[in-house]
Protein backbone atom coordinates (compact mmCIF):
# COMPACT_ATOMS: atom_id res chain seq x y z
CA UNK A 1 0.00 0.00 0.00
CA UNK A 2 1.26 3.35 -0.69
CA UNK A 3 0.78 5.44 2.64
CA UNK A 4 4.01 7.55 1.72
CA UNK A 5 1.76 8.67 -1.59
CA UNK A 6 -1.19 9.07 0.17
CA UNK A 7 -0.24 11.28 3.00
CA UNK A 8 1.67 13.28 0.02
CA UNK A 9 -2.04 13.71 -1.37
CA UNK A 10 -3.60 14.57 1.41
CA UNK A 11 -0.98 17.09 2.82
CA UNK A 12 -1.30 18.98 -0.55
CA UNK A 13 -4.80 18.95 -0.18
CA UNK A 14 -4.94 20.36 3.40
CA UNK A 15 -2.65 23.19 1.77
CA UNK A 16 -5.11 24.13 -0.63
CA UNK A 17 -7.36 23.75 1.90
CA UNK A 18 -5.26 26.49 3.99
CA UNK A 19 -5.46 24.76 7.17
CA UNK A 20 -2.11 23.96 9.16
CA UNK A 21 -2.89 20.67 9.68
CA UNK A 22 -6.03 18.25 10.59
CA UNK A 23 -6.92 16.15 12.94
CA UNK A 24 -8.23 12.06 11.74
CA UNK A 25 -10.27 10.75 14.02
CA UNK A 26 -12.43 8.01 11.41
CA UNK A 27 -10.59 5.15 12.28
CA UNK A 28 -10.95 3.95 8.39
CA UNK A 29 -9.20 6.64 7.28
CA UNK A 30 -6.56 6.86 10.09
CA UNK A 31 -6.30 3.00 8.92
CA UNK A 32 -6.23 4.23 4.90
CA UNK A 33 -3.35 7.08 5.95
CA UNK A 34 -1.18 5.05 8.20
CA UNK A 35 -2.04 1.19 7.93
CA UNK A 36 -3.17 1.01 11.66
CA UNK A 37 -5.83 -1.61 11.76
CA UNK A 38 -6.10 -1.47 15.65
CA UNK A 39 -9.67 0.17 17.39
CA UNK A 40 -8.54 2.96 18.66
CA UNK A 41 -6.09 5.82 17.02
CA UNK A 42 -6.38 9.13 15.65
CA UNK A 43 -3.87 11.51 13.72
CA UNK A 44 -2.72 15.07 13.64
CA UNK A 45 -1.44 15.71 10.62
CA UNK A 46 0.28 18.32 8.89
CA UNK A 47 0.04 20.53 5.70
CA UNK A 48 2.43 20.77 2.88
CA UNK A 49 5.60 19.03 2.60
CA UNK A 50 6.04 15.12 1.85
CA UNK A 51 3.56 14.55 3.76
CA UNK A 52 5.66 12.61 6.56
CA UNK A 53 4.67 15.59 9.09
CA UNK A 54 2.47 14.06 11.58
CA UNK A 55 1.59 12.75 15.64
CA UNK A 56 -0.24 9.19 15.55
CA UNK A 57 -1.73 8.18 18.90
CA UNK A 58 -3.04 5.40 20.49
CA UNK A 59 -3.53 3.88 24.04
CA UNK A 60 -1.02 1.08 25.21
CA UNK A 61 -2.98 -2.00 24.14
CA UNK A 62 -1.67 -1.08 20.53
CA UNK A 63 1.77 -0.01 21.59
CA UNK A 64 3.55 -2.53 19.71
CA UNK A 65 1.19 -3.16 17.05
CA UNK A 66 1.29 0.48 16.17
CA UNK A 67 5.22 0.12 16.64
CA UNK A 68 5.40 -2.04 13.76
CA UNK A 69 2.28 -0.94 11.53
CA UNK A 70 3.14 2.83 11.90
CA UNK A 71 6.57 3.02 11.85
CA UNK A 72 7.26 6.51 10.16
CA UNK A 73 5.59 8.69 12.28
CA UNK A 74 5.96 10.23 15.61
CA UNK A 75 4.15 7.96 18.11
CA UNK A 76 1.63 8.96 21.19
CA UNK A 77 0.69 5.99 23.09
CA UNK A 78 -1.99 8.72 25.42
CA UNK A 79 -1.75 8.00 28.78
CA UNK A 80 -3.76 11.40 29.75
CA UNK A 81 -7.13 12.33 28.45
CA UNK A 82 -6.56 12.78 24.68
CA UNK A 83 -7.26 16.36 24.13
CA UNK A 84 -4.24 17.40 26.30
CA UNK A 85 -1.91 14.78 24.09
CA UNK A 86 -3.53 16.40 20.83
CA UNK A 87 -3.05 19.78 22.30
CA UNK A 88 0.75 19.33 22.70
CA UNK A 89 1.44 18.17 19.25
CA UNK A 90 -0.42 20.44 17.96
CA UNK A 91 1.71 22.89 19.86
CA UNK A 92 4.75 21.25 18.73
CA UNK A 93 3.71 21.76 15.19
CA UNK A 94 3.04 25.48 15.52
CA UNK A 95 -0.18 25.60 13.15
CA UNK A 96 -2.49 28.13 14.17
CA UNK A 97 -5.74 26.31 12.03
CA UNK A 98 -6.72 22.56 12.39
CA UNK A 99 -9.25 20.56 10.77
CA UNK A 100 -11.41 18.15 11.81
CA UNK A 101 -13.56 15.37 10.26
CA UNK A 102 -17.15 17.46 10.75
CA UNK A 103 -18.81 13.88 10.06
CA UNK A 104 -17.63 12.12 12.94
CA UNK A 105 -16.67 14.59 15.61
CA UNK A 106 -19.12 13.93 18.12
CA UNK A 107 -20.34 17.21 20.17
CA UNK A 108 -18.39 16.05 22.96
CA UNK A 109 -15.35 16.02 21.56
CA UNK A 110 -15.31 19.10 19.78
CA UNK A 111 -16.69 20.96 22.74
CA UNK A 112 -13.32 19.00 24.96
CA UNK A 113 -10.97 19.81 22.33
CA UNK A 114 -12.48 23.46 21.98
CA UNK A 115 -11.71 24.03 25.43
CA UNK A 116 -8.63 22.46 25.53
CA UNK A 117 -7.11 24.09 22.46
CA UNK A 118 -5.76 27.25 23.58
CA UNK A 119 -5.50 29.70 21.25
CA UNK A 120 -5.51 26.13 18.10
CA UNK A 121 -8.20 27.39 16.08
CA UNK A 122 -10.53 24.19 15.31
CA UNK A 123 -12.17 24.22 11.81
CA UNK A 124 -14.49 21.83 10.07
CA UNK A 125 -13.42 19.66 6.85
CA UNK A 126 -15.61 17.69 4.63
CA UNK A 127 -15.23 14.15 3.46
CA UNK A 128 -11.09 14.69 2.35
CA UNK A 129 -9.58 11.90 2.98
CA UNK A 130 -12.78 9.58 1.83
CA UNK A 131 -12.60 11.60 -1.55
CA UNK A 132 -8.75 10.20 -1.74
CA UNK A 133 -9.93 6.55 -1.27
CA UNK A 134 -12.03 7.11 -4.39
CA UNK A 135 -9.17 6.23 -6.61
CA UNK A 136 -7.66 2.59 -5.78
CA UNK A 137 -4.36 1.73 -5.80
CA UNK A 138 -3.31 -1.99 -7.73
CA UNK A 139 -2.91 -3.29 -4.57
CA UNK A 140 -6.00 -2.25 -3.23
CA UNK A 141 -7.83 -3.12 -6.47
CA UNK A 142 -6.22 -6.78 -6.32
CA UNK A 143 -7.45 -7.38 -2.35
CA UNK A 144 -11.33 -6.30 -4.19
CA UNK A 145 -10.58 -9.02 -6.56
CA UNK A 146 -9.89 -11.40 -3.72
CA UNK A 147 -13.25 -10.44 -1.71
CA UNK A 148 -15.19 -10.42 -5.25
CA UNK A 149 -14.03 -14.10 -5.54
CA UNK A 150 -14.82 -15.46 -1.94
CA UNK A 151 -18.17 -14.22 -3.10
CA UNK A 152 -18.40 -15.67 -6.54
CA UNK A 153 -17.53 -19.38 -4.51
CA UNK A 154 -20.28 -18.33 -1.87
CA UNK A 155 -22.87 -18.08 -4.60
CA UNK A 156 -21.43 -21.54 -6.52
CA UNK A 157 -22.25 -23.20 -3.12
CA UNK A 158 -25.17 -21.89 -1.79
CA UNK A 159 -26.84 -22.67 -5.39
CA UNK A 160 -26.52 -26.71 -4.87
CA UNK A 161 -28.48 -25.69 -1.51
CA UNK A 162 -31.56 -23.96 -2.48
CA UNK A 163 -33.99 -26.50 -2.17
CA UNK A 164 -37.67 -26.88 -0.43
CA UNK A 165 -37.55 -26.50 2.98
CA UNK A 166 -34.48 -24.66 3.38
CA UNK A 167 -34.74 -21.26 5.63
CA UNK A 168 -33.36 -18.07 4.59
CA UNK A 169 -31.48 -18.32 8.13
CA UNK A 170 -30.16 -21.46 7.42
CA UNK A 171 -28.68 -20.11 3.59
CA UNK A 172 -27.15 -16.97 5.25
CA UNK A 173 -25.60 -19.28 7.69
CA UNK A 174 -24.28 -21.62 4.13
CA UNK A 175 -23.19 -18.54 3.00
CA UNK A 176 -21.22 -17.57 5.44
CA UNK A 177 -19.04 -21.06 5.76
CA UNK A 178 -18.69 -21.11 2.09
CA UNK A 179 -17.48 -17.28 1.66
CA UNK A 180 -15.29 -18.43 4.89
CA UNK A 181 -13.87 -21.39 3.55
CA UNK A 182 -13.21 -20.17 0.43
CA UNK A 183 -10.70 -17.06 2.11
CA UNK A 184 -13.11 -14.71 3.64
CA UNK A 185 -11.81 -13.03 7.32
CA UNK A 186 -15.45 -12.53 7.64
CA UNK A 187 -18.90 -10.93 6.12
CA UNK A 188 -18.34 -7.69 4.51
CA UNK A 189 -22.27 -7.41 6.06
CA UNK A 190 -25.23 -9.19 7.05
CA UNK A 191 -26.25 -10.83 4.20
CA UNK A 192 -29.26 -10.24 2.74
CA UNK A 193 -31.33 -13.33 2.11
CA UNK A 194 -35.04 -13.14 0.64
CA UNK A 195 -37.34 -15.72 -0.65
CA UNK A 196 -40.49 -15.21 -2.50
CA UNK A 197 -42.89 -12.29 -1.34
CA UNK A 198 -40.00 -11.12 1.14
CA UNK A 199 -37.70 -10.28 -1.53
CA UNK A 200 -40.39 -7.22 -1.90
CA UNK A 201 -37.86 -6.07 0.60
CA UNK A 202 -34.65 -4.25 -0.44
CA UNK A 203 -33.12 -4.90 2.95
CA UNK A 204 -34.69 -7.80 4.31
CA UNK A 205 -33.21 -10.00 7.19
CA UNK A 206 -33.40 -12.83 7.06
CA UNK A 207 -36.11 -15.05 9.47
CA UNK A 208 -37.39 -18.96 8.70
CA UNK A 209 -39.43 -18.36 5.78
CA UNK A 210 -39.45 -21.61 4.04
CA UNK A 211 -38.05 -22.18 0.90
CA UNK A 212 -41.16 -23.45 -1.62
CA UNK A 213 -41.48 -24.30 -5.24
CA UNK A 214 -41.93 -20.73 -7.87
CA UNK A 215 -39.84 -18.54 -5.19
CA UNK A 216 -37.33 -15.80 -6.57
CA UNK A 217 -34.75 -15.89 -3.81
CA UNK A 218 -32.72 -12.72 -3.71
CA UNK A 219 -29.31 -12.84 -2.31
CA UNK A 220 -27.01 -9.61 -1.15
CA UNK A 221 -23.95 -10.30 0.45
CA UNK A 222 -20.21 -10.21 0.08
CA UNK A 223 -16.61 -11.52 1.61
CA UNK A 224 -14.09 -9.51 3.70
CA UNK A 225 -10.23 -9.67 2.50
CA UNK A 226 -7.69 -7.72 4.78
CA UNK A 227 -9.97 -4.70 5.22
CA UNK A 228 -11.40 -4.81 1.54
CA UNK A 229 -15.28 -5.60 1.18
CA UNK A 230 -17.49 -6.92 -1.95
CA UNK A 231 -20.85 -6.79 -2.63
CA UNK A 232 -22.77 -8.67 -4.95
CA UNK A 233 -26.95 -9.55 -5.62
CA UNK A 234 -27.64 -12.28 -7.58
CA UNK A 235 -31.55 -13.20 -7.67
CA UNK A 236 -32.67 -16.77 -8.90
CA UNK A 237 -35.74 -18.84 -9.16
CA UNK A 238 -36.36 -21.92 -7.31
CA UNK A 239 -38.59 -23.76 -10.50
CA UNK A 240 -40.46 -21.37 -12.68
CA UNK A 241 -41.34 -17.68 -11.04
CA UNK A 242 -44.59 -17.41 -13.03
CA UNK A 243 -44.47 -14.36 -15.88
CA UNK A 244 -44.35 -11.17 -13.97
CA UNK A 245 -40.97 -12.22 -11.94
CA UNK A 246 -39.84 -13.34 -15.38
CA UNK A 247 -41.04 -10.23 -17.31
CA UNK A 248 -39.34 -8.21 -13.91
CA UNK A 249 -36.08 -10.04 -14.08
CA UNK A 250 -35.96 -9.34 -17.44
CA UNK A 251 -36.15 -5.12 -16.68
CA UNK A 252 -33.89 -5.41 -14.45
CA UNK A 253 -31.47 -7.44 -16.51
CA UNK A 254 -31.35 -4.95 -19.01
CA UNK A 255 -31.10 -1.76 -16.66
CA UNK A 256 -28.01 -3.07 -14.66
CA UNK A 257 -26.74 -3.76 -18.45
CA UNK A 258 -27.25 -0.17 -19.17
CA UNK A 259 -25.66 1.00 -16.10
CA UNK A 260 -22.83 -1.07 -16.48
CA UNK A 261 -22.57 1.25 -20.12
CA UNK A 262 -22.66 4.30 -18.60
CA UNK A 263 -20.00 3.91 -16.22
CA UNK A 264 -16.83 5.25 -17.62
CA UNK A 265 -14.12 7.95 -16.39
CA UNK A 266 -15.67 11.51 -15.99
CA UNK A 267 -19.46 10.39 -16.03
CA UNK A 268 -21.67 11.86 -12.99
CA UNK A 269 -22.76 9.75 -10.67
CA UNK A 270 -26.74 11.29 -11.56
CA UNK A 271 -25.87 10.40 -15.10
CA UNK A 272 -25.28 6.43 -14.98
CA UNK A 273 -28.13 6.36 -12.39
CA UNK A 274 -30.25 8.09 -14.55
CA UNK A 275 -29.03 5.60 -17.73
CA UNK A 276 -30.34 2.65 -15.75
CA UNK A 277 -33.37 4.05 -14.33
CA UNK A 278 -34.65 5.08 -17.52
CA UNK A 279 -35.01 1.30 -18.75
CA UNK A 280 -37.17 0.34 -15.67
CA UNK A 281 -38.69 3.82 -15.80
CA UNK A 282 -39.74 3.02 -19.49
CA UNK A 283 -41.44 -0.38 -18.53
CA UNK A 284 -43.29 1.40 -16.22
CA UNK A 285 -41.79 0.31 -12.96
CA UNK A 286 -40.21 3.30 -12.04
CA UNK A 287 -42.41 3.55 -8.57
CA UNK A 288 -40.80 0.44 -7.57
CA UNK A 289 -37.48 1.14 -7.99
CA UNK A 290 -36.91 3.20 -4.67
CA UNK A 291 -33.11 3.12 -4.21
CA UNK A 292 -30.16 4.45 -5.57
CA UNK A 293 -28.24 2.76 -8.23
CA UNK A 294 -24.69 2.35 -6.59
CA UNK A 295 -21.93 3.17 -4.61
CA UNK A 296 -18.51 2.61 -4.31
CA UNK A 297 -16.90 0.04 -2.22
CA UNK A 298 -13.30 -0.54 -1.08
CA UNK A 299 -12.09 -0.06 3.29
CA UNK A 300 -16.05 0.56 3.40
CA UNK A 301 -18.92 -1.28 2.58
CA UNK A 302 -20.62 1.95 1.45
CA UNK A 303 -18.21 4.96 0.36
CA UNK A 304 -18.31 7.47 -2.68
CA UNK A 305 -18.53 8.03 -5.58
CA UNK A 306 -22.46 7.62 -5.25
CA UNK A 307 -24.71 6.73 -8.18
CA UNK A 308 -27.66 8.45 -7.07
CA UNK A 309 -30.01 10.80 -9.21
CA UNK A 310 -28.22 13.88 -7.57
CA UNK A 311 -24.59 12.76 -7.56
CA UNK A 312 -22.24 15.56 -9.04
CA UNK A 313 -19.63 12.58 -8.41
CA UNK A 314 -17.36 12.11 -11.30
CA UNK A 315 -16.38 8.89 -11.48
CA UNK A 316 -12.63 8.89 -11.67
CA UNK A 317 -10.19 5.86 -13.13
CA UNK A 318 -10.03 3.06 -10.81
CA UNK A 319 -12.65 3.61 -8.86
CA UNK A 320 -14.82 0.54 -7.93
CA UNK A 321 -18.51 1.27 -7.97
CA UNK A 322 -21.70 -1.01 -7.61
CA UNK A 323 -24.81 -0.87 -10.03
CA UNK A 324 -27.42 -2.45 -8.30
CA UNK A 325 -30.99 -1.90 -9.68
CA UNK A 326 -34.08 -3.58 -8.78
CA UNK A 327 -37.48 -3.99 -8.87
CA UNK A 328 -39.54 -4.61 -5.75
CA UNK A 329 -43.59 -5.60 -5.78
CA UNK A 330 -44.94 -5.59 -2.57
CA UNK A 331 -46.71 -8.62 -1.67
CA UNK A 332 -45.47 -10.50 -5.09
CA UNK A 333 -41.74 -10.33 -4.68
CA UNK A 334 -38.44 -8.43 -6.08
CA UNK A 335 -35.58 -8.62 -8.31
CA UNK A 336 -32.12 -6.74 -8.07
CA UNK A 337 -28.84 -7.58 -9.70
CA UNK A 338 -25.81 -6.15 -8.41
CA UNK A 339 -21.96 -6.68 -9.51
CA UNK A 340 -19.11 -4.20 -8.55
CA UNK A 341 -17.16 -2.83 -11.30
CA UNK A 342 -13.95 -1.19 -11.85
CA UNK A 343 -14.25 2.10 -13.85
CA UNK A 344 -11.41 1.71 -16.26
CA UNK A 345 -10.38 4.07 -19.41
CA UNK A 346 -13.32 4.66 -21.88
CA UNK A 347 -15.63 2.21 -19.26
CA UNK A 348 -15.51 -0.20 -16.79
CA UNK A 349 -15.21 -3.92 -16.60
CA UNK A 350 -17.84 -5.97 -14.05
CA UNK A 351 -15.82 -7.92 -11.24
CA UNK A 352 -17.93 -11.11 -10.57
CA UNK A 353 -17.95 -14.18 -11.93
CA UNK A 354 -21.60 -15.11 -11.53
CA UNK A 355 -23.86 -15.08 -14.31
CA UNK A 356 -26.08 -12.31 -14.90
CA UNK A 357 -29.08 -14.47 -16.44
CA UNK A 358 -31.81 -15.88 -14.93
CA UNK A 359 -30.85 -19.11 -13.57
CA UNK A 360 -34.12 -21.59 -12.36
CA UNK A 361 -33.38 -24.63 -10.14
ZN1 LIG B 1 -25.33 -5.42 -2.07
ZN1 LIG C 1 -24.45 -2.45 -2.75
Amino acid sequence: MDFPGRRRRFAERLEALEVGAALVTRLVNVRYLTGFTGSNGQLLFAAGGDGSRGTFFTDFRYEEQSRHQVPDLERVIAREKFPEAFVAAAKALAVAKVGFEEEDVTYRIWRDLTEAAEGTELVPLGPEVERLRWVKEPEERALIARAQAVTDAGFEDILGRLAEGVTEREIALELELAMRRAGADALAFDSIVAFGENAAEPHHHPADRALKRGDVVKLDFGGLVEGYHADMTRTVALGDPGDRMREVYKIVHEAQAAGIAAVRPGVEGKVADGASRQVITDAGYGEFFGHSLGHGVGLEIHEGPTLRATSDDLLPVSAVVTVEPGIYLPGEGGVRIEDMVEVIEGGCIAMPAATHDLLVL
